[in-house]
């Protein structure tokens, strides 16, 4: 291992379970892949550490080799070797940890979602801090992501800074408070942390359920910087309804976390350079978005009887928080409004995966509307372009991409309002809000009677003003949701907290 070299802007390293295009799940890996190259571009020097999942994207790797040596790192009482793996993504330098744990912990087949999640995630959290000192690097900010690296915090300042990694600032970014890591007391000890110390009201212990730690709040407690992914998120989070347990231990830490909205990486969703796409397209063109929409029209076996029949489209992880009974009204209400819809899903959960699998059958060769149900990323390219509409009936929302990367294909959201749809999403009707600003339909009430007056409205609009839709169209075209101006305020957060730490340091 090489130290790294110096670089005139700050250091950063981001732990986490997951980066785009290789190994993504879901926004999070969106975010360290977006968050990463903008920063990069702004002259820092960034590094990424993930697990090596055996059923990673490896195509999408460039220089994948193996370090010649090889990680001993604690974990259920003895140490355990790791072979470590760097490769470039994206232009991101990445370092893979492959664990020769007998329990083959990153060679499941898929990313979440095992019996052991809580183990596989902890004993990298910890390899990762640990690779980090062996290779002597000396970075300024460490920045983790969601419970998955949540323990790097705790481990960082028991652990790590005592062993002489102590450079850094650390900073933890929370995707999802609905995911918080929690296991019973006892488990927390494999990784090398200390239980009775760190199983307490005011450290890791769950506020609901007192012999359990959270990892998620062990993160909040010590990091030094704590967000999440909206400002309107970070405000329902700090509620006794939105914060998911957590709400007490927010409000308390509350001087140091803040939401700040995500961007798109508006390289990999440009419609004027998308090679997913029959034809590229741009604002001064719409004749190529109106092919795409023919094209999908053909592919899915849909009517293509009238150009002018709006297209409703729906990508999304198929869970409670995306408002599932909202999108199966929603594709109902369209048919009767006399619409098209597709929706590109899928569900982890047994009973929704079946429920709209009934759906699908039901609407297998209908002419207005199909449902495919699985997770396809080339598909969903296709759908941005070809949708007129975009629909995200979420009950929470913490971001949201796909509001964003709809708008960016000429696809005008209609969302739910909450969390970061609030705060990316303007309803052009609201007369609060100023003209230029507006770019979409919102509406608060989950239940049918909100889905049916906002699909109503957008109907209206594309019906019986063509012209003024047209021009929505542009406008949402050229709006910037680009990595840029949120890059900048993690840099400013990044900096001040570097600069706090060395203030201190010299009064010492
Ligand atoms: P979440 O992280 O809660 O799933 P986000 O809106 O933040 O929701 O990010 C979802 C990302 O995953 C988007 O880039 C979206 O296009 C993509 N996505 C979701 N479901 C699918 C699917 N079935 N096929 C392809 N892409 C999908």
């Amino acid at each position: 291992l090489t130290s790294s070299q110096t670089s005139p802007g700050l250091h950063v390293v981001h732990i986490a379970a997951e980066m785009a295009p290789v190994a993504k799940v879901g926004g999070l890996g969106d975010v360290v892949a977006g968050l990463g190259k903008a920063l990069q571009k702004k002259g820092h020097l960034v590094e990424i550490v993930i697990p090596k999942y055996d059923c990673m994207q490896y195509d999408l790797v460039r220089d994948l080799r193996a370090l010649d040596v090889v990680l001993e790192s604690y974990f259920d009482g003895r140490l355990f070797k790791s072979k470590v793996w760097v490769g470039t993504v994206e232009g991101l330098p990445v370092y893979f940890i492959e664990p020769l744990h007998p329990d083959r912990f990153f060679w499941r087949g898929q990313f979440y979602g095992e019996r052991d999640d809580f183990k596989r995630f902890s004993f990298f959290s910890r390899a990762a801090l640990e690779l980090l000192l062996q290779s002597g690097k000396k970075p300024d900010i460490i920045h983790c992501h969601d419970w998955q690296t949540a323990f790097v915090a705790p481990l960082y300042w028991d652990l790590y800074a005592p062993k002489g990694l102590n450079s850094a600032r650390i900073c933890f970014t929370c995707h999802n408070f609905e995911y918080q890591g929690t296991a019973p007391a006892s488990e927390l000890g494999s990784c090398g942390l200390d239980v009775n110390q760190l199983n307490r009201p005011d450290r890791m212990q769950d506020n609901s359920s007192h012999d359990r730690i959270n990892a998620v709040k062990g993160a909040v407690v010590f990091s030094n910087i704590v967000t999440t992914v909206s400002p309107t998120y970070a405000q329902e989070v700090r509620t006794a309804e939105g914060g998911h347990g957590l709400h007490s231990t927010l409000n308390f830490h509350s001087k140091k976390f803040i939401g700040i909205l995500n961007g798109i990486d508006a390289d990999a969703w440009n419609p004027a350079t998308d090679a997913h796409l029959k034809v590229q397209y741009n604002a001064n063109d719409l004749q190529g978005k109106a092919e795409n929409k023919e094209d999908i029209r053909r592919n899915l076996g849909l009517s293509s009887a009238h150009i002018r029949r709006p297209l409703v489209g729906c990508i999304t992880r198929l869970v409670p928080q995306k408002g599932v009974h909202l999108i199966r009204h929603a594709i109902y209400r369209t048919l009767e409004l006399g619409g098209q819809f597709v929706l590109l899903g899928s569900s982890p959960v047994h009973h929704i995966q079946r429920e709209f699998e009934g759906i699908a059958n039901h609407f297998e060769n209908h002419d207005h509307i199909r449902l495919i149900l699985k997770y396809d990323d080339s598909l969903s390219h296709s759908i941005f372009a070809a949708s007129d509409m975009f629909i995200i009936p979420s009950i929470f929302e913490p971001c949201g991409l796909t509001q964003m990367i709809a708008m960016r294909y000429g696809s005008i959201p209609i969302v739910r309002k909450t969390g970061g749809l609030n705060d990316s999403v303007f309803d052009v009707d609201d007369d609060t809000i100023p003209v230029q600003f507006r770019n979409g339909y919102s509406f608060l009430s989950a239940d049918e009677w909100g889905v049916n007056g906002v699909l109503e409205r957008a109907f209206d609009l594309y019906t019986s003003k063509p012209d003024s839709w047209q021009q929505l169209v542009e406008k949402v075209m050229n709006m910037d949701f680009s990595w840029d101006s949120s890059a900048s305020q993690y840099e400013e957060l990044y900096s001040k907290s570097v600069a706090r730490a060395r203030a201190a340091a010299h009064t010492q």
